[in-house]
């Protein structure tokens, strides 16, 4: 995929999570501080913005514009947390054609990032609960569009299945046994980034 259709599909990325602001503040608003829609609709307006003002030369450069513009502009844990994810995503894709191992491990390196920089690991009930079965999803498929909608069904699956876990981390870890039942707001946001990143087929 060249970097000029990364960078599309990433504009589309930002369209579905503007789209989404109400779903995740109210996802937010059952175990959080119902902040989470307006903060990605700040970052992903910022990287909309910044999107269509840069002209990307590798692979990895829609995502790491994206992922500055995340880090500056949407602010909270999750701000900190997706903007790492583009912005690790991107360094490593020098190249100026992506595909399927790229991706991999362009989500490895992403999902790398958010665990060092927060803390958290897989089963703690955040966006790495969509992001891990995702990549291991992705690692399976040899063709990039496959891999990603591969990633983008598994996310969704991941997301769902964050409702059925106690949360251990963030605000709602302060929940405890009453953040079961709610899926994470972070998890619906990587399974929303990772649909639309897989294009209109992946629907
Ligand atoms: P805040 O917690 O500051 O209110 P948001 O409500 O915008 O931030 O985002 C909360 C989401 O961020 C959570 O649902 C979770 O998925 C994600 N998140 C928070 N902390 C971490 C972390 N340490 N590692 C991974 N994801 C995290
Ligand atoms: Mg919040």
């Amino acid at each position: 995929m060249t970097p000029d259709k990364v960078n599309t599909r990433l504009l589309a990325v930002c369209d579905a999570m503007l789209a989404s602001e109400e779903r995740l503040t109210r996802a937010d608003q059952a175990i959080g501080d119902g902040d989470h829609g307006v903060g990605m609709a700040r970052g992903f307006a910022a990287a909309r913005e910044a999107l269509t003002t840069r002209c990307p030369v590798t692979a990895g450069d829609p995502f790491k514009t994206a992922g500055m513009a995340i880090l500056m502009k949407a602010g909270g844990a999750s701000g900190a947390v997706f903007g790492s994810f583009f912005t690790a995503m991107g360094k490593g894709l020098t190249g100026t054609s992506l595909d399927a191992a790229g991706f991999v491990q362009g989500l490895r390196d992403g999902q790398a990032a958010v665990e060092a920089r927060g803390g958290a690991k897989p089963g703690d009930k955040t966006m790495l609960d969509a992001l891990a079965p995702a990549i291991a999803a992705a690692a399976t498929q040899p063709a990039l569009e496959v891999a990603m909608a591969a990633a983008a069904r598994a996310a969704a699956e991941g997301a769902e299945g964050t409702a059925a876990m106690i949360a251990t981390t963030g605000k709602a870890k302060t929940l405890g046994e009453r953040s079961r039942g709610h899926m994470d707001p972070g998890a619906i946001s990587l399974s929303i980034i990772l649909n639309a990143l897989a294009g209109p087929t992946a629907d």
